[in-house]
């Protein structure tokens, strides 16, 4: 997902839009643009590449205005380049930036075509362009034009639009794409994420999904999707802004991975009362949403998704409660089958993920009658879609590569598997164990970072590697699956997770020297099984790199490369376990000198 900043005040807008994009630009960044209006004429500047190119062709070529729209580009439609960088324009009269996907592009371009209009880039966005142009021919008003345009429009937006006939008035809309205005004293910004203007203001309209906005300076107008005039509350944000400053650490990724022990702790905060994890702490309507429902059916993307398949490991094998776990963009397209007391839980670290938010959606239309998000921002479209909110705490994670955001789920998981365990088959004996590890959970995940020099040094391992397989076995599995994925978005080495069982059945054949094998060894029931597995692997010439319990013997093989993982218990392993295979990650990358924070293709 890209980046949209915008603004309209009494000064400048270019620097804080240039500082806004700068600090959005983790999430999208294959080219950037800006336009404001500069004596009643729209100026525009675009640039491929990271936001200092733009910023260098704005310092050579200065721009200035009082009211400016602003974008990071993460290409849908039509590759990385100049002509294809937002803003999009007009007949030089209006210009928009767009964050999303317009379905019926080619619908829309083919009529457009008929009437004249020029189309200069690949892009589904200058469809939105040319129809707003066309409808300010006959509408006075701007907002009713871009209302007029946008109803005619099927995808996902968020928009921020300036026109030289009103150059008076921002106009921004979502639908789909998140987007907040942010209000200051005289003026007012528009972001598509808070941490972009946090520099300026820390109060914010949290715009509704269907709302379009008409910002002047002294005042805002608010439209909802039904058409009615609406006021929005302005809520302040307890966010800071050192919360998105990269302190002493080289990259985010790393500083974020350092702040798990605290954001864990953040997660469980209040939630555990007398060794007990209160469900009123969870939220109000809690307890009426656990005595209603009979399943469990968690739905989440990437690294989310992980999370979710861990939890099921543990809400069927610790209390009995029937778990399904799906991948959004496959359930809203497979015509699943749903009873309504099915409890939907939906995972998303921004509580934007769009193929989450649309699942969700089909649930819904399914008949479930209760779902809770887990998400680290609680006014998120998942969020206010939701009948119950357990936000993670996590704090603003910068990095591209989820760490932080993915601990605290599986903090929030175990939570949910103790309060909606207790009305399954739980034993209460096993409740009080996943309490007090759940309380010590900040201290262990602790324990395991000192883990870091040598971790870093083992990592040299793989600068000449191009695959790697990684294994594991019950909920471990799941977190081989997390350490693989994280390998490959940020090193941008192929790896590759099995649960160990697999290997016979068909990847064993892949193993060669050349094929490092990372194993997650916890000391449980399955350990015996995993030890053929290491053993299947080495007699195949492999390397194996094995994360081990530091009370387990190692055998001798030359093959083997240990490192010992503190001892913890096994039912919360699967959450320390996730940490090494972080840093490992991480310093791979670092090595191959691949940008670590925003990792290439990447949104
Ligand atoms: N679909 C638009 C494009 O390809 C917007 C992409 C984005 O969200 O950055 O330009």
């Amino acid at each position: 997902m890209c980046g949209i900043v915008a603004g309209i005040a009494q000064r400048n807008v270019v620097p804080i839009l240039l500082e806004g994009l700068r600090r959005l630009e983790y999430r999208g960044y294959d080219s950037a643009g800006l336009a404001v209006i500069e004596s009643s004429v729209i100026k525009r500047k675009r640039e491929v590449g990271k936001v200092s190119s733009l910023e260098a062709l704005i310092k050579e070529e200065p721009i200035s205005g009082n009211i400016g729209i602003a974008h990071t580009r993460w290409a849908t439609h039509g590759k990385p380049s100049t002509a294809n960088a937002h803003p999009h324009m007009s007949g030089l009269k209006v210009a928009v930036v767009h964050n999303g996907i317009i379905e019926n592009y080619a619908q829309l371009k083919e009529l457009q075509l008929e009437r004249g209009y020029e189309f200069t880039s690949q892009t589904d966005t200058e469809v939105i362009v040319h129809g707003i142009y066309e409808e300010l021919k006959t509408e006075n008003s701007f907002i009713s034009a871009v209302l007029k345009a946008t109803n005619k429009l099927e995808g996902a937006y968020a928009l921020a639009i300036i026109c030289q006939q009103h150059c008076d008035t921002l106009v921004v809309c979502r639908k789909g794409s998140p987007l907040v205005i942010g209000v200051g004293i005289g003026e007012y910004f528009v972001a598509s994420d808070v941490a972009a203007i946090l520099p300026v203001t820390q109060r914010f309209i949290f715009l509704e999904d269907g709302d379009i906005a008409e910002i002047k300076l002294d005042a805002v107008k608010i439209i909802d999707a039904k058409g009615n005039c609406v006021t929005r509350e302005i809520k302040q944000t307890s966010l800071s802004l050192d919360a998105v400053d990269k302190g002493n650490y080289r990259h985010y990724m790393l500083k974020e991975i350092h702040e798990q022990p605290d954001a864990i702790a953040r997660t469980i905060e209040g939630k555990i009362i007398n060794g007990r994890v209160s469900e009123q702490a969870l939220g109000h309507s809690a307890s009426e949403i656990f005595d209603y429902i009979k399943s469990i059916q968690i739905i989440a993307c990437g690294t989310s998704f992980h999370a979710g398949l861990v939890a099921r490991y543990w809400f069927e094998g610790f209390a009995g409660v029937p778990c399904n776990v799906e991948i959004a963009s496959e359930y809203r397209y497979r015509s699943p089958v749903l009873s309504k007391d099915t409890l939907i839980i939906t995972i998303s670290q921004s509580g934007e993920t769009a193929d989450t938010i649309a699942a969700l959606g089909e649930a819904r239309r399914l008949g479930a009658k209760y779902a809770i998000t887990i998400c680290n921002v609680l006014e998120s479209s998942l969020g206010r879609a939701s009948d119950l909110v357990i936000q993670t705490n996590a704090g603003p994670e910068i990095g591209v590569a989820s760490t932080k955001a993915f601990v605290t789920q599986l903090t929030v998981l175990l939570l949910l598997v103790i309060v909606i365990g207790r009305r399954f088959k739980l034993p209460k004996n096993l409740e009080a164990k996943l309490s007090s590890e759940l309380a010590n959970l900040p201290a262990m995940v602790r324990n395991v970072l000192a883990l870091d020099g040598e971790i870093k040094i083992m990592a040299e391992q793989f600068s000449e590697k191009h695959h790697a397989l990684f294994l594991g076995r019950g909920a471990h599995y799941p977190i081989a699956m997390e350490g693989a994925l994280k390998l490959k978005e940020i090193s941008y080495i192929h790896a590759e997770a099995y649960p160990a069982g697999e290997l016979k059945h068909g990847p064993l054949a892949l193993v060669d020297s050349d094929m490092p094998v990372v194993t997650v060894a916890p000391n449980n029931s399955l350990l015996e099984k995993l030890k053929s597995n290491i053993q299947e692997v080495s007699a195949r010439g492999g390397q194996l790199i094995v994360f081990m319990d530091e009370q387990l013997v190692p055998n001798d093989d030359v093959n083997l490369k240990i490192i010992k993982v503190p001892s913890v218990e096994d039912e919360v392993s699967a959450i320390i376990y996730a940490v090494p295979l972080q840093l490992l990650a991480y310093y791979v990358a670092v090595l191959k000198g691949t940008d670590v924070d925003q990792p290439r293709n990447f949104s």
